[in-house]
């Protein structure tokens, strides 16, 4: 089974790891008036792209193993 391993200093201590992704997010743009550009209030979508790991113990940050399976249940 695969293991979060830091390639730096070979963490492998949960507690030691945070999980990082970038996030795009889109806002409908509905007026430009006024020199006032008037976006809706509500996300279109968000898109997560860039996950990776970092390890606390040393700020090394790495790709999350491909077979590894993402659960944000909790
Ligand atoms: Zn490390």
């Amino acid at each position: 089974m695969t293991k979060l391993t830091c390639p730096h200093c070979s963490n492998q201590v949960l507690e030691h790891f945070f999980y990082l992704e970038d996030l795009t997010r889109s806002r409908s743009v509905l007026a430009l008036s006024a020199g006032v550009l008037r976006l809706c209030g509500e996300y279109t979508d968000g898109d997560e792209f860039n996950a990776r790991a970092i390890c606390l113990l040393c700020q090394t940050e790495f790709p999350i193993p491909a077979d590894l399976n993402l659960d944000f249940s909790e």
